[in-house]
């Protein structure tokens, strides 16, 4: 059976896609496997060995071959103070960059042996913004007091798609002949960006039917997702958080090898001056650094590190001479349901952190963001005791 399915994709008669509706989703990446090894001579006996079922993620992925293995690593103990998350955590880093995990981990010692950080979600929205061309200014305020007017009806057609989904609010943008309506959702512990999706397709059939105004695209660019945007940076998108320590002066003596002053100045020149210069939008050291590890380990869309690593890290000197080190992370798109978060291994993954299931976004993102801030500070104190070409020599390679 599976030679001779194999004979018939090598001979064009059967479509790679076609294989899970003719020999199971199981049996599928095995026969597209062998049919890519016979065609191109290539040996892919490593991305041929799994654990993960393919029947499991077969809403996750289409032509299914195998899996790619990503060495993972942990951090911890990492105190934090948060809202969700309180006590210590170890968190899952799936990466190939030596000397992050060890970086990252310096990071949460640090953090832990001063007390803890202290995290806060400060806002929850996903938003997704179509885009609708109308017949000009005085059409576009029409359709939006329309929008406003019958606000109840717009909400009670987006919510008709969704259990957990919550329409919460609206922006509009007007330019020309076009209308962004950059719709607001709460969408529980998911992510949220199809239940978004979905809800507003809805929403926008009920303003084109009353309104003339006519749907272009359901996502016009103003949502945004997955493109480096200042919006984000400015309005927020997904979970809005802030992660902050303070660092006894001898701790950063002691551990990280340098003085808070020097640490102040080189956020200072580096991430505020080199930053500004940049044009840049994230004015930090590595939040993508963690942001990706910890997204490839626990099934997040990777994609979304372009958002989530649009964020600011703050450090002054206090009073007192000791160090405080802050984080702000305007659009930090996470889940603990939905999307890729069940698959088995990342599953394990959200598991090590007690963040797999329902309850969980808020508490994974002040770990995910109480996680920044440990490689923040390992990072920048590694620049500031001018360590960084040493440990990446002893580590790295
Ligand atoms: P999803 O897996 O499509 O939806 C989440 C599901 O979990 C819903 O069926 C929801 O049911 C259910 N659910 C159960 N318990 C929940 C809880 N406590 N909180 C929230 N939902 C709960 O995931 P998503 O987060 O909406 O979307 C993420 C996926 O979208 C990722 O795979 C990502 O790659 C992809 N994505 C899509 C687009 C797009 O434009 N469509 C763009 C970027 C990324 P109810 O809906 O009935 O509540």
């Amino acid at each position: 059976m599976s030679e001779d399915i194999l004979k018939k994709l090598l001979r064009n008669e059967v479509k790679i896609y076609e294989l899970e509706n003719i020999v199971g989703e199981e049996k599928a990446p095995e026969i597209r496997r062998k049919f890519l090894e016979r065609k191109l001579h290539v040996d892919l006996k490593h991305i041929g060995s799994y654990t993960i079922s393919p029947k499991n993620v077969r809403k996750n992925i289409e032509n299914m071959i195998g899996a790619i293995q990503v060495p993972l690593g942990v951090v911890g103990p990492l105190k934090i103070l948060g809202e969700y998350a309180s006590g210590e955590f170890y968190v899952p880093l799936a990466t190939t960059e030596g000397a992050l995990v060890a970086s990252v981990n310096r990071g949460c010692s640090v953090i832990t042996a001063s007390g803890g950080a202290i995290a806060r979600v400060l806002d929850d929205k996903m938003t997704r913004a179509p885009v609708f061309k109308v017949q000009g200014v005085d059409h576009a305020l029409k359709v939006v007091k329309w929008i406003k007017d019958n606000w109840d009806t717009i909400k009670a057609a987006a919510e008709s798609t969704t259990r957990h989904g919550k329409l919460v609010g609206f922006q509009y943008f007007i330019a020309g002949k076009n209308l962004f309506i950059r719709f607001k959702y709460h969408t529980g512990d998911a992510m949220g960006m199809n239940m978004a999706t979905i809800a507003t397709n809805e929403a926008s059939k009920v303003i084109e039917e009353n309104t003339g105004a006519k749907l272009i695209a359901l996502s016009g660019n103003m949502c945004v997702d997955k493109k480096p945007a200042a919006l984000n940076l400015i309005l927020g998108r997904g979970k809005t958080v802030v992660a902050e320590v303070k660092i006894p002066r001898e701790i950063v003596k002691k551990k990280l090898k340098t003085t808070p002053e020097d640490f102040v100045e080189v956020v200072y020149r580096k991430i505020y001056v080199g930053s500004a210069l940049a044009g840049s939008y994230g004015f930090n050291a590595h939040f993508a650094n963690i942001i990706a590890a910890v997204f490839i380990a626990t099934g997040q869309d990777v994609a979304q590190v372009v958002e989530g690593s649009n964020g600011i890290t703050i450090a002054e000197v206090t009073e007192s001479g000791d160090l405080y080190v802050a984080v702000y992370l305007p659009s930090l798109e996470i889940g603990t349901v939905g999307g890729g978060t069940s698959v088995e291994t990342q599953r394990e993954a959200l598991s090590i952190m007690g963040c797999y299931g329902s309850g969980n976004a808020k508490k994974f993102a002040e770990i995910l963001a109480s996680t920044v801030l440990a490689g923040e500070i390992s990072l920048i104190g590694a620049l500031a005791a001018q360590h960084l070409a040493e440990a990446h020599k002893k580590l790295g390679r």
